[in-house]
Parts: C-alpha cells; structure tokens; sequence
C-alpha cells in the first residue's frame, strides 16, 4: 500500500506543480479562465533559434469573429536588434506578444522565427524561447526565491543570487528579515512596482531567452527607478531580438526600429528621427508627451490633426 501511496503522491506533487506552472503563465498574460484553443502540431519540432530574427507576415487577427483586432501587420525584427511598437490604448500592441507567445493563432498570414512557422513548432520550445517582462508582474504566493526561479525551474542559488544581483533587487531581498525566503505576493509581503518589476528582470535573465518582449510598465515609477531599470532593459536586450510595447515614447528612442500602431494597422514605421521628421502620428505623439511627461499614450486615439 505504501509503495503505491508514495508514487501516487509524487505524481499528485509534479500534477499540481505543473498546473500551477501553467495557471501563473495564463495570468501574466490575464488569459485565466479563457479558452486555449492552441495545441501542438502533428509532428511539431522544437524550434531551433539562430539569432531569432522575429517576422509577421501579412497578420490578421481577431478575437471573436465580428471585430478584427489586426489588419496585413507586417514586420521583421532582425536578430538581435529592438523594435518597439507605440500606440494608443487599444491599437493592439499587446496582441502581437500575445500572438508571438502563440497564446492565439493568427486568422490569416504567418509568425515565423528564424524562418520556423510557429505553428509548426512545440509550444514549449516556442515559450522557453521568449521571455517576457509584462506591465504588471504577477508574484505567487510563494518565497521571493521561487518568484525568481520561476523564470528557470531547477536553478541553483548560485545563478538565483547572480541573477538578482544583476538585476539590482539582491540588496535589497538580503535586507529583509527572511532574506530570499520571505513570503511575497498578495498574502506575503508586498513589493514596489519597481521591486515588481526587478523580480521579473532577474527571472528573464535567469531564463536567458533569444527572444525578449517588454511590456512598459503604463504606471510610472518614480524617475530614479524607472532609469535603473531602462538601464537594466538596455543591458538584457543587447544582443537578442526584442519587442518593446511602449508607453512613453522617451524610453524608446534609440530603438533601431519603432512602429506605430493605430486602430490594428502599422501606419508609421522608422527610427526616432526619421519618425519626428515624417511629422504624422508618431511626431504628434511626441510632442504631446514632452509637453506633458507624465502622460502616458492610455488616452483614446488622437485623431491626426491638421
Ligand atoms: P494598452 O495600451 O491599453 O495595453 P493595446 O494596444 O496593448 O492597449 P490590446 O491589449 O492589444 O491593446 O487590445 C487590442 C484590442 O483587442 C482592444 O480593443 C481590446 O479590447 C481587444 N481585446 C484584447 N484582449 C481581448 C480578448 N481576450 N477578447 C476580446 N477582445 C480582446
């Protein structure tokens, strides 16, 4: 009986450690309780990056079937550079790292990595790929050490601390009464949006993805913070082809390449000066924004004015 007990039991620990795997992915991406409507294909390969250069072929997407949310979205991010993606609330940018994760599989069109068709790769392959630094990090009610791990289960303390210190958030766990086992999240202690955002910054760099997506925080930090960690950001994106999702355009500015979304159509596409130059919507943006720093891009579309 014992002997059956303890697999049995072992079983129920790896079922329950999986499933709370999963259910912390759903809700950095808030898709709990949704439907996951994709699986792995016949015959999927594991995808194997060299550079990770990122396209979006002629994409069109919609969530329910009467409102199309992307229209012929098409763009490449070479390997290892940054492009970042501006735009209104709503236009759609957080689509399209929903759509890179293959959280939904696009209507029409292709993302491909590396010349691989998502579609026809393992998920798993596909998200051990990606790393992603969302608005709002999620943390589990668990120790600010599996909070870390989580972005490498099974990594040893060693690379945890390293990771931190990297991340400029060690000081600061060794400063707590409990150190890397203090409880954190909504029942344990509760960090900064900063500290939040550290935490995450160290899971990626733990995780050491090809691919990085940065979801810019929409609630400003306070500028010492926000500085700290735009210098971290620069640090981890070098070398690997990342999406910034922006929200204050300042951040952004030396990105080999920014689009501007607007209603689900890349209207706008180029580097910061060619952009200002063009004067359209990207321009009008900025303008705005240096007049009023502390104004995100959430308000309803602008209309382009004359
Ligand atoms: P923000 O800057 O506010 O984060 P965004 O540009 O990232 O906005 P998305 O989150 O990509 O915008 O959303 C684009 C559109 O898709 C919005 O109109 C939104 O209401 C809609 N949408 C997002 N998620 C879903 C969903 N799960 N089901 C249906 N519609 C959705």
């Amino acid at each position: 009986m014992i002997q059956l007990y303890i697999p049995l039991n072992f079983l129920g620990v790896i079922y329950r450690e999986i499933k709370q795997a999963l259910a912390d992915m759903e809700r950095l991406f808030g898709l709990l309780d949704q439907n996951r409507e994709v699986a792995d294909s016949p015959g999927a390969q594991p995808l194997a990056t060299r550079g990770a250069r990122v396209e979006f072929s002629h994409v069109e997407f919609s969530y329910e079937a009467k409102r199309q949310i992307l229209f012929d979205v098409d763009f490449a991010i070479p390997a290892g550079t940054t492009t970042a993606v501006v735009g209104h609330s709503g236009s759609g940018k957080s689509t399209l790292s929903r759509l890179l994760f293959r959280f939904y599989d696009v209507n029409r069109g292709s993302i491909s990595i590396d010349g691989q068709d998502i579609r026809s790769v393992t998920q798993a392959s596909l998200r051990s790929a990606i790393g992603i630094v969302p608005q709002d990090t999620v943390l589990f009610n668990d120790t600010i050490e599996y909070n870390i791990a989580y972005g490498k289960p099974g990594s040893s303390k060693d690379d945890i601390v390293a990771a931190a210190r990297a991340a400029s958030i060690h000081d600061f766990i060794e400063s707590l009464p409990d150190g890397y086992a203090t409880m954190v999240g909504e029942r344990g202690l509760k960090l900064s949006g900063g500290e939040k955002q550290r935490v995450a910054i160290a899971r990626t760099l733990l995780k050491n993805p090809a691919i990085l997506i940065f979801d810019e925080a929409t609630s400003a930090l306070d500028s010492k913070s926000e500085q700290a960690i735009q210098a971290q950001l620069k640090e981890i994106a070098r070398n690997r082809t990342t999406l910034v999702i922006a929200h204050r355009l300042s951040t952004i500015a030396d990105a080999q390449q920014i689009m501007v979304l607007d209603h689900g159509k890349i209207v706008e596409r180029g580097t910061h000066g060619s952009l200002l130059a063009a004067q359209g919507l990207y321009a009008q943006m900025w303008e705005r924004q240096q007049a009023r720093p502390e104004e995100e891009l959430a308000s309803p579309p602008l209309a382009l004015q004359s």
